[in-house]
This record gives C-alpha cells, sequence and structure tokens, in this order.
C-alpha cells in the first residue's frame, strides 16, 4: 500500500520531562515558525466560500484586518477568556471540522520509517520545507539501515536547511540505529515504544501513530497550544496537562483529527501574533476573538 500522504504539521513547543533537545528547541523559535508557514486554503464544500477569503501571506492578513478596524488585533490573554463547555467546545471544532474537512498530515513519505524521520526534522521547521529536504535524504537513505550506515556529515549537509541540523542530524541516525538494534528496523506502534526513539517526544510519537494507525492521540504542538487557550479549552501551559484537559472534552477517537485541524486552522488563520479574526469564519462564537 502506497502510504504517500500530505497533510499539514506544525511545531512544537514541548515540555516533556524526556523531550530530547531537537524538540526542546522548539519553543524557543515557534512564533518564527508560523511566520514563515505556507497558507493553504480548502477548495471544496459549503465553507470554502468562507475560507477563500482567507489571506493567502500573513502579510495579507494583516493588511485585511487593518481594513476592518482591527489592525492591533491580538486574541485576549487566556486567562480571559471563559473555560469552555463542551458544547462550545463542540460548536467551535464542529467549525473547524467543516472549515477544513480535508485536513490531514502534509509531510510526503512512502513509509513508517520516512514519516518518523520527517516528524523528527520538522521540529522548528515548515513541512514544505521537510518535505524538500526529504526528498533528497530519502533518495540516498530510503530505510532505516541506509541511514543508519549513512556517513553523519552527508546527512547534515542534507538536512541543513531544516535548522539546527546537527542535533538532528545526530537524532535522525541514532534513531534509525535503535530501530535496527531494538525494534528489527521496524517503528513500533506505542507512545512508551517510540519515546525511547532519540529524537522522539510524545507529540512526535502521537502524530506518527495516529497518522499511521489512526491510534487516537492530542499532537499538542505550538498551535494546539495555542488555539487551546484561545478557545477556552485550556489554561495549563504544560503540554502534557493541555493533552490531559482535552482528552476529557473530546471523544477518544477523534483526537487525532482535531489535532490536525486546529493545526491547520492556526498556520492559516489563528496566527500566533495577529490571528486574522477579521477573516475568520469562527469569530461569532469565538471567545478570543477581537472583531
Ligand atoms: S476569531 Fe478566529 S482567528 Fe480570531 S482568535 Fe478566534 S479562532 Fe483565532
Amino acid at each position: 500500500m502506497n502510504k504517500k500522504q500530505t497533510a499539514s504539521k506544525s511545531k512544537q513547543s514541548q515540555t516533556e520531562s524526556k523531550r530530547p533537545k531537537t524538540e526542546a528547541k522548539k519553543t524557543k523559535t515557534e512564533s518564527k515558525k508560523t511566520k514563515t508557514e505556507a497558507k493553504k486554503i480548502p477548495s471544496a464544500g459549503k465553507t470554502k466560500s468562507l475560507i477563500r477569503q482567507a489571506p493567502t501571506s500573513k502579510s495579507q492578513a494583516g493588511q485585511k484586518t487593518k481594513k476592518s478596524g482591527n489592525s492591533s488585533a491580538s486574541a485576549k490573554p487566556a486567562a480571559a477568556v471563559a473555560k469552555a463547555s463542551r458544547s462550545q467546545a463542540k460548536q467551535i471544532m464542529d467549525a473547524l471540522l467543516s472549515l477544513y474537512p480535508d485536513s490531514a498530515c502534509e509531510l510526503v513519505f512512502a513509509s513508517d520509517f520516512q514519516l518518523l524521520i520527517a516528524v523528527i526534522l520538522s521540529a522548528q521547521c515548515t513541512d514544505q520545507q521537510v518535505n524538500r529536504v526529504t526528498e533528497k535524504l530519502y533518495a540516498r537513505f530510503p530505510d532505516a539501515r541506509a541511514l543508519a550506515e549513512a556517513d553523519l556529515e552527508e546527512i547534515k549537509a542534507i538536512i541543513k536547511p531544516t535548522g539546527y541540523y546537527n542535533a538532528k542530524a545526530n537524532n535522525i541516525q541514532n534513531c534509525a540505529r535503535m530501530l535496527i538494534t531494538k525494534y528489527g528496523g521496524k517503528v513500533p506502534q506505542s507512545v512508551e515504544e517510540l519515546t525511547i526513539l532519540p529524537g522522539v517526544g510524545r507529540k512526535t510519537a502521537n502524530v506518527v501513530l495516529g497518522v499511521l494507525h489512526n491510534i487516537p492521540g492530542w499532537s499538542v504542538d505550538t498551535h494546539v497550544q495555542r488555539l487551546s487557550k484561545r478557545f477556552g479549552f485550556t489554561r495549563e501551559e504544560d503540554p502534557l496537562k493541555i493533552e490531559t484537559d482535552l482528552q476529557k472534552l473530546f471523544p477518544g477517537q477523534d483526537w487525532s483529527k482535531l489535532s490536525i485541524t486546529i493545526i491547520w486552522h492556526g498556520r492559516r488563520l489563528c496566527y500566533a501574533r495577529k490571528p486574522a479574526c477579521g477573516e475568520c469564519p469562527l469569530q461569532s462564537f469565538c471567545p478570543s476573538s477581537e472583531v
């Protein structure tokens, strides 16, 4: 089965206790990441007409918002947002699911191993950039054994555009080596087993399990953290506590899909610094709307 898929991905500010170096660095440049992420506009469904009006770049969003008298739009502080009830949370998520019916992981891969490595490389990097890099990386080292035996300097040279390439190169090669020695070259299917691997934290593990096996899990990256607070889903700062709040609020079978959908909205409209509330279809009921 050809597992090539595309979807969106965003980056993680994890504070997990055993968080690997590459993921720990995420929080430092999260805001920078959202600046450069490409904005994709859904192209079908009832809500298409709404989202079509969305800005195609962050600068455009700022211009449009300015015209609507909301030039300094910034979502309310999390403390000012009332905690959402289950029905309010459902209304918000239903709207997002309707807005992005095709939301999915945007990383390109042809095997479980390739997805895992791509997710590790996605820390502090856009999916588009990761896809450009992995096209070259997998042409040279398509599987765990090839990457495990590769020249480290060559790996660094290939993945350099993703940032933090020294740490990432070490992590993905050591990850490949551990996959060979500990898991017979296969990507394990549990959070506990995955998070033993170099470069793999809980968020990465949940992305991999959700995409590959539809195993429910929240991918609490920078977008999920930010939007969950804006929506009143949580008031926590710690990703693990945020995940716990989200688990209580939504049915388990929806967690992976909801994660990706929130990430899409964070990338396309609900920006970190200046959310495009004037262009957002949720503005009439979002508790953080500045419109
Ligand atoms: S109205 Fe939309 S863009 Fe503004 S804070 Fe709410 S979800 Fe984000």
